[in-house]
């Protein structure tokens, strides 16, 4: 079987896969002497072709992997980056470390080798630099901001690279498609704020964990005004004590399979309950 796993230019020094191939969006950054790859995409085969593609056309070697937050879609395929520095916030490896979300992904990584040649030689691997708030790598002149915010989950971070004016948002963004909020450590004020804090940034190009790239920080907007609306809607339900079943969501982004949906209603109700 033939895999292919082509990369986007997106800047001069940017590139990006957001086909879906990989599952999770996933890119790099080409610094002077060194690229780092933001994201890991959910196989080992499109993981392994991401970093050869990366030193191929930068011709030079990746020396970090960022990982954005802990989903399987976006840690999966770390194994080609072995030998490389991988990093990602203290929550995320706090959270890949514990042992319900270990016992998950054990079945998870089951799952996925069932499905044939793509999903065979996984190996859960947990980042080994760690930070907090934020980050920066540095490379002569160049350099990236890496911010922990928390939201989508409780690790995420984003990567801003302002040389170019661009932000790798991880799945803080879904673009075109109704965005998985249902996370057990999901908290939607951090990601109302982590959006707005991307969006006052104003980058020139934001590349989301699914789906394609968006243009200008005014393409946050809809992002912010779902996420507000739906916090409202939440907050009025629970003011009217509405069966989770009774509640909709906005229709910014289409409407969702049932078990995405059934997962955001409950996670925000029990959320904004005990708020
Ligand atoms: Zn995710």
């Amino acid at each position: 079987m033939t895999i292919s796993y082509d990369l986007e230019t997106i800047t001069p020094h940017t590139v990006a896969n957001t086909t879906g191939e990989g599952r999770g969006n996933a890119g790099g950054i080409a610094l002077r002497n060194f690229c780092i790859a933001i994201d890991s995409t959910m196989y080992v085969k499109t993981g392994e072709i991401l970093r050869n593609n990366l030193e191929t056309k930068f011709n030079i070697p990746v020396k970090y992997l960022v990982i954005t937050h802990y989903h399987g879609d976006h840690i999966f395929g770390i194994k080609p980056f072995k030998d490389v520095c991988v990093l990602s916030s203290e929550i995320t490896s706090k959270i890949m470390l514990n042992s319900e979300t270990k016992s998950r992904y054990q079945v998870f990584i089951k799952d996925l080798a069932k499905e044939g040649p793509i999903g065979e030689g996984l190996e859960y691997i947990v980042p080994t630099l760690l930070f907090t708030d934020k980050l920066i790598i540095q490379d002569d002149d160049l350099y990236i901001e890496i911010f922990h915010t928390g939201g989508h989950t409780a690790g995420s971070s984003f990567v801003s690279f302002p040389y170019e004016k661009v932000i790798f948002a991880g799945d803080l963004i879904f673009e075109n498609t109704f965005p998985y909020i249902g996370d057990p450590t999901c908290n939607p004020e951090h990601l109302i704020e982590a959006l707005e804090k991307m969006r006052e940034m104003d980058a020139d190009i934001y590349i989301p964990g699914h789906g394609p790239i968006l243009k200008g920080a005014n393409s946050l907007n809809r992002h912010i005004d779902f996420m507000i609306e739906f916090k409202n809607i939440i907050q009025d339900a629970i003011r009217d004590n509405l069966n989770a079943k009774d509640i909709g969501v906005p229709d910014i982004f289409g409407e969702p399979d049932a078990n995405r949906k059934n997962m955001a209603i409950n996670h925000w109700l029990n959320f904004y309950k005990n708020k």
